[in-house]
């Protein structure tokens, strides 16, 4: 057979649910702690953390990756809360990254911490990092964030481009009158440092308790703020990535960004993603009300076959399309009143992981 028949061969393995979605992205948190507080995701002054012994293992953690690994999520995204405050990341970025037939392993951080961990990460075969950057004005960040340290993520993804990582991408949450005036400068920005933003709408997810629908600022907004600065964006098509979020366009000098509009245009019918919170309940949609505990079967011994075969029968019975689903309410405000998040830390977005 050759290489090219090889590649359109229908795929063999694999889970599939009700809508014909494949099991496919991962997204790993690996703390709920955190030591930003953005005002889309962790506004309140207090927070309900998870019991330290009920976090997984990176045991634990790498078992869970094998088992989704066999199941066709082979691409795994390790996230938080902030996953740099976990101890010793580099140690399970190792293990995953020696797990085959993992595709792609990748991290989303604030930059915070970045610039001590880049090269270490890099040497334990981390691959791909996102580095979010809402603003590139300090007091802002320091406001809307109540983090002074600007610099320091500025430093952390210098850092990791000495470190060897490539194609870094910006996640950029855009909210009205906080950072719609940057949507050029960051772009800018990026294009200076060879970055590729990621212009993501706000979405009334987890601690997005102060969300407003008059404070997203949509897609064709973005897409405005930027074709009257450089002339209309051309859409890239990216027949490889049937599945990703993000919306890539590029600018007439070859300037490239994406945009995830998963408010105004919800990914939902191609979503391959679920979620692991850091104690170990996976969840199939962003927005789900309820997980299922891979915990404690993990911890009473249940065997990787027995693992395997109740995550592929949740998966297989998934109809979730929780993003859809928001846009057919009326008068819509955030997701889950701060009651509600109180009562269940795992509907927070910084335990669920964004
Ligand atoms: N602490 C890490 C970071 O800052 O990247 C990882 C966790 S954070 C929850 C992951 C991503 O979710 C970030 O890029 C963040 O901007 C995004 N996010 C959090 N709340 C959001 C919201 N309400 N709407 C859109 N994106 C959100």
């Amino acid at each position: 057979m050759t290489q090219h028949s090889a590649s359109r061969a229908p795929r063999l393995h694999g889970s599939f649910d009700q809508l014909g979605r494949p099991l496919g992205s991962l997204r790993l948190s690996v703390t709920d702690r955190c030591n930003m507080r953005c005002g889309y995701c962790m506004p309140e002054r207090d927070y309900v953390w998870l019991p330290r012994e009920s976090l997984l293992t990176f045991e634990e953690l790498d078992r869970l990756v094998g088992v989704f690994a066999g199941l066709g999520a082979t691409r795994v995204r390790l996230t938080g809360g902030e996953p740099l405050l976990r101890h010793d990341l580099p140690a399970l970025v190792r293990l995953l990254s020696a797990r085959r037939p993992l595709e792609d392993l990748a991290l989303t951080t604030n930059g915070i911490l970045l610039a001590g961990m880049a090269d270490a990460l890099r040497a334990a075969g981390l691959r791909r990092v996102t580095v979010s950057l809402d603003t590139l004005r300090p007091e802002r960040m320091l406001a809307f964030a109540r983090s002074a340290k600007h610099p320091d993520v500025l430093e952390g993804i210098a850092a990791a481009q000495a470190a060897g990582f490539e194609r870094i991408k910006l996640n950029t949450v855009v909210i009205h009158g906080f950072n719609d005036d940057e949507v050029v400068s960051l772009l800018e920005h990026a294009r200076a440092h060879d970055l590729e933003v990621r212009y993501i709408e706000y979405m009334d997810v987890g601690g997005a308790t102060r969300w407003r629908s008059a404070d997203v600022v949509t897609r064709g907004a973005i897409l405005k703020l930027i074709a009257d600065r450089y002339g209309r964006p051309d859409p890239i098509p990216d027949p490889a990535h049937p599945r990703a979020p993000a919306e890539r366009f590029r600018l007439r000098d070859g300037t490239r960004f994406g945009i995830i509009a998963s408010v105004t245009a919800p990914f939902c019918r191609s979503c391959d993603r679920s979620r692991v919170t850091a104690d170990g309940s996976w969840y199939t949609c962003l927005y789900s009300e309820d997980g299922v505990d891979l915990r404690e079967p993990l911890r009473m011994g249940m065997d990787d076959t027995a693992l395997s075969g109740m995550i592929r029968e949740r998966w297989a019975n998934r109809t979730d399309r929780g993003a859809e689903a928001r846009l057919t309410v009326a008068d819509r405000g955030a997701l889950v009143s701060l009651e509600g998040l109180r009562a269940d830390p795992r509907r927070e977005m910084h335990t669920r992981g964004g």
